[in-house]
């Protein structure tokens, strides 16, 4: 039984909204296990001999057994998902971890990594009793070339006091999430989380140099070089990036930091319709060019929402759609210049309906913190079913429509994203979760992506919630290869099971 009446949730993001939360035994979640019917695999269940050899590898303290303790690891952000882990260890060292897995993989021991937990999909928590294994003590900073801007540094930092420890070094981290304050640099790599400054720096494909991991057996695979080129055979490091925990544990990374902007500006912008919102696009990529870093958007419905929910002032009216542009440059007085030109530009062609430009870091912060509320503003109503799907420009936003008229008034159907990755976030807000309303969004959303040519998961991964509609995106031989590569580095299917890679069906097994 659960010990205390109300819990806070040590690892939610402090800027965020719902960071004030707190659990009472009445509003746990229902177990995943339960909510979406899943049958616990043949793996081995955790003795108190098991328990005493964690306690041996780490110290006392970093073996969590107690109900209460373990109860938020095993709890999603977003509150959808419940596990039943009786266990959380807390390694400090690559050493530990290779201890850990490597005992787990000879006692077949189902294992969860886990970073801050801020996961979308379901894959940072358990779904049965698996080990949670957390990075938050790897978190140190290991070197920074101010030169060439290769960091290293172990996968339990948190995104956010890296970006503000290069910054003193005149570098950024090449990405910006609103979970910036709780994810780590680890959980970014293992999600191939994108973000805010995508447009501008790309992915971690291209911005990670170098990868250590543990795999299921505990051997320690070392890609952590620093180089920003080197074609030595297969390129390893992917196999971490966005594999979820499923084929090892990333423990220590180098990334490349791009040079600190010395001019940052902000336009936020109403605009008429969605039709517009892409001519807007292509304008600002052509009028603003290298400059430009973040294209991003939110419909009415979000930030209304956004603005009432968590208590916020919309610094500009009220407007069908809203666009937030972002820019990086090395020259304030051209950069803001280019920006308000194509502000009075684009109000002069009634593109732009009302927009605001700020250089100012503390209003910079204010109009990002907007944007950033908009993934928990809806957690206040209740829940929030969640989709973060890729599709073609053109029919970006139709599917919010689509759903709006599916729904009815059943629950709230709002979008919002990065427009400049072609990525819409879908969310369908109802003042509790209900099966009915499941079945009416699932899986129709992603037929609807895939009718199109769109992916189901465009950053937040497949996780536990996914697995089942990943052939909506991803070709037989595609899954084939993926199932090969994890048999080849996980054999025991120790490494997050559950998660990424559905069951292979009845009929297709021999
Ligand atoms: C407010 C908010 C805004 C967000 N915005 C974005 C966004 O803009 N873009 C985006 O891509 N995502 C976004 N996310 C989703 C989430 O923050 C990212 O997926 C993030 O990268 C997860 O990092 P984490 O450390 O919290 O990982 P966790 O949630 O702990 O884990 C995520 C997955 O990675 C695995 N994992 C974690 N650490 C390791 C490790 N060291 N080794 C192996 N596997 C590991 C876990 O098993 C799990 O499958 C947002 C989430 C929130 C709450």
């Amino acid at each position: 039984m659960i010990k205390s009446i109300a819990i806070l949730i040590s690892n939610l993001n402090k800027t965020n909204i719902i960071s004030q939360a707190k659990y009472t035994t009445s509003v746990l979640p229902q177990f995943s296990s339960e909510k979406y019917a899943v049958k616990r695999k043949n793996f081995g269940i955790l003795k108190s001999a098991d328990v005493e050899y964690f306690k041996s590898v780490l110290s006392e303290d970093r073996v969590l057994t107690d109900e209460s303790d373990v109860l938020p690891f095993n709890i999603d952000w977003i509150k959808n998902c419940r596990g039943q882990s009786k266990i959380v260890l807390k390694p400090k060292t690559t050493d530990e971890v290779s201890q850990i897995l490597s005992y787990c993989n000879k006692n077949r021991l189902a294992v969860c990594p886990q970073g801050g937990n801020t996961g979308l999909v379901g894959g940072s928590v358990p779904v049965f009793d698996e080990i949670v294994i957390n990075l938050v003590h790897m978190n140190k900073i290991i070197s920074l070339d101010d030169i060439s801007g290769a960091l290293v540094c172990e996968a339990g930092c948190i995104l956010e006091n890296l970006d503000n420890y290069v910054r003193d070094h005149n570098l950024i981290m090449p990405l910006d999430l609103g979970a910036k304050g709780s994810c780590h640099i680890g959980g970014n790599i293992s999600t191939n989380a994108g973000g805010l400054r995508l447009l501008r720096y790309g992915n971690l494909h291209g911005s990670v140099l170098g990868i250590e991991a543990v795999k299921a057996d505990g051997t320690v695979v070392d890609c952590l070089r620093t180089l920003k080129k080197d074609n030595t055979g297969y390129h390893l490091k992917h196999l971490f990036i966005g594999s979820e925990g499923t084929l090892g544990v990333v423990t220590k990374v180098a990334i490349h930091c791009p040079a600190l902007p010395k001019a940052v500006s902000l336009g936020f912008f109403g605009v008429e319709n969605f039709e517009n919102l892409l001519k807007l696009y292509k304008s600002a990529k052509s009028s603003l060019g290298e400059i430009l870093s973040a294209f991003e958007m939110a419909d009415n419905k979000s930030i209304s929402l956004t603005v009432e929910n968590c208590k916020l002032s919309n610094p500009i009216g009220d407007y069908p759609f809203y666009v937030l542009i972002e820019t990086h440059g090395s020259d304030e007085t051209h950069d803001s210049e280019k920006l308000n030109r194509f502000l009075s530009q684009e109000m002069e062609s009634g593109l732009i309906l009302d927009g605001t430009v700020t250089s100012e870091p503390a209003k910079i912060k204010n109009i990002w913190h907007i944007r950033e509320s908009i993934a928990g503003a809806g957690l206040i109503n209740g829940y929030v079913f969640k989709y973060d799907v890729s599709l073609p420009l053109r029919n970006y936003y139709d599917l919010v429509l689509t759903l709006r008229t599916r729904v009815g008034d059943r629950a709230r159907v709002y979008g919002y994203g990065h427009v400049g990755d072609g990525n819409i976030h879908i969310n369908v807000s109802a003042s509790k979760y209900s099966k009915e309303l499941y079945a009416i969004l699932e899986p129709f959303i992603y037929e609807e992506v895939a009718k199109v040519g769109g992916s189901i998961s465009a950053e937040h991964g497949v996780g536990f919630r996914k697995p089942q509609f990943i052939h909506y995106s991803k070709d037989k031989t595609a899954l084939q290869l993926m199932r090969d590569l994890k048999q080849s580095m996980d054999p025991n299917g120790i490494l997050n099971p559950y998660k990424v890679l559905p069951d292979v069906p009845d009929i297709e097994k021999d």
